[in-house]
């Protein structure tokens, strides 16, 4: 059914200048775009859309450690250790620069967001994804440089994040309600 979820083209994606291509690849796919604008997110913004929810850092840092042990790699730090430290790192990647945020609308929107951009670390992302066709980063080169994983795009992770994230980031004022031309393709 027709949803609504965020799109942060983030700093990196801005300087490569992929903001069009990250449009493009949400338009082809039959998702409009019904919000967008140009921001430098100051640290409140940015500490409100990465919450410092215990659960949730927990579940970065699982993935992380995942990502690891796939590798035979052990790691030490527990869960919310890494998560933390994530947190940490993802305040230098977003605050005080450009970033594109967007809201996209349309069927299944938060799932269909989600597989078009792919998986978290751009190495492990499908080819045909955003992330695994414009990017090449990974856990280790990140967390070598203490750096968050420069993977162009945040996306809400599902529809409960879509929720809270949509009204941070854009007042309803400044989503557009409009068809598309080939909405009754689309949808009858
Ligand atoms: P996403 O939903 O795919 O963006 O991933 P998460 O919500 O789990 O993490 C938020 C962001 O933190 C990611 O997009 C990355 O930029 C960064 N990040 C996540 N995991 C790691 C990690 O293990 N190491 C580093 N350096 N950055 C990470
Ligand atoms: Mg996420």
């Amino acid at each position: 059914m027709i949803e609504r979820t965020l799109v942060l083209v983030k700093p990196d994606g801005v300087y490569r200048a992929l903001i069009g291509k990250s449009i493009a690849a949400f338009e082809d796919a039959g998702l409009k775009v019904i919000g967008i604008k140009m921001v430098k997110p100051d640290r409140s913004i940015v500490d409100k859309h990465y919450v410092a929810d215990e659960e949730y850092l927990k579940s970065i840092g699982a993935k992380t450690i995942n990502s690891y042990k796939k590798r035979g790699i052990e790691v030490k730090d527990t869960e919310l250790q890494i998560g933390q430290r994530i947190r940490g790192y993802l305040f230098d990647y977003l605050t005080n620069k450009p970033v594109v945020a967007m809201v996209v609308e349309g069927n299944e929107a938060v799932a269909n967001v989600k597989k078009i951009t792919g998986a978290t670390s751009p190495t492990d992302a499908d080819r045909s994804s955003i992330r695994g066709m414009y990017s090449s980063d990974s856990y280790d080169l990140a967390d070598a440089k203490k750096r968050a994983i420069k993977n162009m795009l945040h996306v809400s992770g599902d529809k409960a994040d879509a929720a809270r994230e949509v009204p941070l980031w854009f007042k309803e004022s400044e989503l557009v309600e409009y068809k598309r031309s080939d909405e009754s393709m689309l949808y009858d």
